[in-house]
This record gives structure tokens, sequence and C-alpha cells, in this order.
């Protein structure tokens, strides 16, 4: 513990400026010098974690290993590093509040008048002492949520204040990402925001030691010497994060090119190897010299939102990056096919996709599109949600369950073919029945998913309450149905597949959460494989599809 070093990430100015992202290409660079490094992100919100966040408020939910509900940022940190998070990784107001007056009520507190600091402050520190505690990394990188300035994010600051202090300099380093507007009217770049913002972290103690400047372009010298001067950084320290509109996985490279991870290193005293990030450059030049277009269409609830299916876009692209092909995405609306049918909206697609949701909505839909996938031998590619609307569809149109359904959806149709377990059915009213984090998979020989992950046992992140309902598992099966991956003692069903369709794969659960640019998720990178099949199928009209089975 005493030796892992610090940096927290704050946030100024205004939100959305890519702080996660910013925290995990530090991360990535700092393991690109040989250094292990680990994440964790405080979020000032008062909810325990995002699991109950409608993804208008917050974007997609994205699950640990452990079984943590996390913001999704945590999905950067693992994509950008060998880092695996757990729930030490995730912190809220929430759960620091809760456990302080947990220990009220326990009497913890010895009769004292329980404050936001210390207490509040003193549980945020022991957080991030027993993340460096559990990992043991060489640098332990902490995002502050929010930005400098909100109220709901000061007990957080003055927490990593006091940890400077008391870890000493040389062991903590504070980097400030922040927003240079360009003013079109004067033509010219403007640092007062970012002044005034540095004014706010330095009145409450903190001196940021490197600025990272968000700008629609990069900044000169006069620019940096003008900032470094106001906000009383270094101007060596301030340092262009310009916009970088080929692909996020290039932010490590450019953070490179303007000497971060050298000034990071020698502020914190850090030996490590000579920068390599040659399997990084390699495939940002993949991803920026594709062979080809794929286009998929992602059709779920949330199409019109950004981040609602963040490590899905994300997903798909490492598996284009594979096949050195640029992924379109089409997001389509599932309430839409409900309303106004499928029409042209699936017109020159090459793969449909289907993610997880919860409730009703757009249900009807999304089987149209299973549907049609299916029948038009569009290769198909359901999550969760996605993989029961798929078992749904095959009841329904090849097995001849009028009305089959699930039970999330429809708690009296005749054929239940998704429903809850008979254990969950008893302690649903307790709540907490949902099924989270990584389970094993015992996978079939001579499916497609076996050979995708190329071994026998996998395990993958679920999040998830309803499973496929074994009672109707055999009459499913002999309607063309095949189950290719199922929990280790044979009860829950993870995987179904149509071989009698070029690629039809539908999971229990959330591959999405495993796939690296690197480390492409086996299945995420089948599925473009097959999707840049149906392509040239497409430009080929009159080549007959060869079968498989
Ligand atoms: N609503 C479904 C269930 O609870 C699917 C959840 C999901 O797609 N994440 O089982």
């Amino acid at each position: 513990m005493a030796t892992t070093k610090f940096i927290f990430v704050t946030g100024g100015v205004c939100s959305s400026l890519g702080k996660g992202v910013a925290a995990a290409s530090i991360g990535s660079l700092l393991e690109g010098h040989g250094l292990s490094v680990t994440l964790q992100k405080f979020d000032p919100y008062l909810n325990v974690d995002p699991g109950t966040m409608s993804p208008y408020q917050h974007g997609e939910v994205y699950v640990t290993e452990d079984g943590a509900e996390t913001d999704l940022d945590l999905g950067y940190y693992e994509r950008f590093t060998h880092s695996t998070v757990s729930r030490l990784s995730s912190v809220s107001t929430g759960q620091i509040y809760e456990a302080v007056i947990r220990r009220e009520r326990r009497g913890g507190y010895l009769g004292k008048t329980v404050q936001v600091i210390p207490h509040v402050t003193d549980e945020i520190k022991s957080r991030i002492r027993l993340l460096a505690e559990n990992t043991g990394a060489d640098v332990q990188i902490c995002e502050i949520g929010g930005t400098v300035g909100d109220i709901e994010s000061i007990p957080f600051l003055e927490a990593i204040r006091q940890f400077a202090h008391e870890e000493g300099r040389r062991n903590v380093l504070f980097i400030h990402v922040t927003l240079i507007p360009h003013v079109r009217a004067a033509d010219e770049l403007k640092t007062k925001p970012t002044q005034h913002s540095v004014m706010k972290l330095r009145e409450i103690g903190i001196q940021p030691d490197l600025l990272l400047c968000r700008c629609d372009r990069d900044l000169d010298l006069d620019m940096k010497r003008k900032l470094a001067l106001f906000c009383n950084v270094q101007a060596e320290a301030v340092l262009s994060a310009r916009d970088i509109t080929s692909t996020i996985y290039e932010i490590p490279l450019s953070y490179s090119r303007e000497g971060l991870d050298r000034i990071v290193m020698d502020y914190l005293g850090l030996e490590g190897s000579p920068l390599d990030m040659s399997r990084w450059e390699d495939l940002v030049e993949r991803i920026k010299n594709p062979v080809g277009t794929v286009r998929v269409a992602v059709v779920g609830k949330y199409s019109e939102l950004q981040d609602a299916y963040r490590s899905i876009y994300e997903a798909l692209l490492h598996g284009g990056a594979h096949h050195q092909h640029r992924v379109e995405i089409v997001k389509v609306n599932a309430e839409d096919i409900e309303q106004h049918g499928i029409g042209g909206a699936l017109q020159g697609i090459h793969g449909i996709l289907i993610p997880g949701g919860f409730g009703n909505r757009g249900i009807e839909g999304k089987i149209e599109v299973i549907r049609y996938a299916r029948e038009n031998r569009i290769p198909f590619f359901g999550i969760c949600l996605g993989m029961q609307c798929a078992t749904i569809e095959i009841a329904r149109h090849l097995a001849g369950m009028e009305r089959a359904n699930s039970t999330e959806i429809d708690p009296n149709t005749p054929f239940p073919v998704i429903s809850l377990l008979e254990e969950q059915m008893k302690i649903e009213n307790m709540g907490g029945t949902m099924r989270l984090g990584a389970y094993h998979c015992h996978l079939v020989p001579g499916t497609r998913s076996r050979e995708a992950y190329g071994v026998p046992d996998m395990s993958e992140r679920h999040r998830h309450r309803y499973e496929f309902n074994n009672k109707y598992r055999e009459e499913l099966e002999e309607a063309g149905l095949r189950v290719a991956g199922a929990s280790p003692d044979g009860k829950l069903v993870e995987i179904i597949e149509l071989p009698d369709h070029p690629w039809f794969v539908g999971v229990q659960f959330h591959p999405e959460f495993t796939s690296r640019p690197l480390r492409p998720q086996p299945l995420f990178r089948e599925f473009i494989g097959a999707a840049v099949e149906e392509a040239e199928r497409q430009r080929h009209p009159l080549v007959v599809p060869k079968a498989e089975g």
C-alpha cells in the first residue's frame, strides 16, 4: 500500500468532457510503461448505485465481474487497461452515507456528533485506501464525477485534499480536465472558464498539477503559458486534449504526444520501462484504415441516447477492428417498428443486434425484427432480453406456441417460455432476485459459440431476473432451437442458436462487458465476421449462400 501512488482526476467548466476516457487513457499509458494500474470512480449522487436509474438519466449500467451495477465509465477503465474493476472501484455518495448512517445506528461513533467532516470524508478516504490495499497497484487513478463547483462534490474534494496532505507530495497528483471554448464571433479560444474553475479548486485547497484542456484545436504555446500563469501550473503541464474524431482509442497516443506520461511519472517519481504502445498503434491503424464497412442495426428502446448501449457499440467496434471493417451502427427504435412495421428500416443491413432491456415497451417490434432476421438469414445477435425475445419468436413461429411470451411481459401467457425460476418466485417480494455478475457456462461441442470461444468453459457477466423455461426446452429443440451453452449444473440455459441459419445466436448474459479493443469478445468478433459475409452476399446477390448446419 505504501508504494501505491494516486492520481485524482477532476472536471471543470461543464460535464461531458470525457473524464472517464481521460482517466482510462492515463491508465493505458502507464501500463505502456510496464506499471500496474487500478481505477476508481466517485459519483456524487445519492443513489447507492446507478442500477435503479433510467438510461435517460445515466446511460448504461456497467456490471462488474463481482456483480456490482456501476457507472459506465468503469467500462472505459476496463477497455483501456488490463485492470478488472470490482465493487470497490465504484463509490457513490449514497454508499458513503449508507455506511456512515449504518455505523451511527450501531453506535460505532461512540456518542459523537456525526458530521460531513470528518466522518463522511473519512469514509471516502477509507474507500480510496481499501482499493489500493486490495490491488497493490503501482498507480491508482481516481475520477471524481461531476464538475468542480457542484455542491454535491464538495465532500469528495475535501476528502482528496486531506488524502493528499496525508500521503505527502510526490505521492498524489491532481489532474484537472477542463474545457477551452472557441468563441466563433471573436475567433478566439477562451481561458476564463478554466481560470474560474481552477480558482474554485484552489478555494478548497487543491492546486491542480496538470491541466488537460479539451478543445476543438491544439493550444499554442502562448495559450499554454497564459493558462499556466493564471492557474499556477507549470507551462509544460498544460496539455492540449484536442477532440479526436477518428477513434477514442487514439486518445492515449495523443496524450503521449503531449508528454503526459513523462510528466506524470516524473512528478510521482515512478520508474517504468520505455513506453511501448505498439499494439494500440496497430489497433488505431486498423480502425482508421478499414477495408470495408458493415452496417449493423441495434434495435432497442433507447436508440436516441448516445450512452444507453455504450459497451455494445464499443464491442461491435472491437469486432470490426478485428476484421478491419468499419461498423456503421444503425439505431432502430423497436417501438417505431411496432407502430409502423419494418418497412425499409432494415434495408441494406448486414447484421441485427437486440440488446438487453426491461419492461414491455417495444417487445413486439423486437420479435418482428427477429422474425425478419431469421427468415431473411441476416446474422442475428440477441443479448439478454434480445435472447429472450428470440426464444419467444422461435416458440411462436417455429414451435406453434401461439402467444408464447415471457412472464415479465405477459404474466398470463399460455406458453411462458421465459419465466422466473421456481425458487425465485417465492422470494420475489423480498427483492434482490437479479442474477448479477460473472457466472460459468459450459459450451456444447459442435456449436458456433463453442467454436467462437475455443474453450469448453467460460464465464460472462449477467444482469437479469428471468430465465429460459426448461419446461419448453425439448419442444423448442425439436422446432430447431439449439442450446449451445448452459450453467455447469445444466439447469440454466445461457446460449441458444439456430443451426439452420448463417449466424443466429442469443445469449442470456452480457458479452459486451468483457470485450476489449485488443481482445474482442468472441461472439462479437464472429457476429461481425458473419456480417462481413452477409455484406459480401448482398453485393453479389446471385451467389446462393452455402448451406450451414
Ligand atoms: N428484463 C429481462 C430480465 O430481467 C432481461 C434483462 C436484461 O436484458 N438485462 O430477465
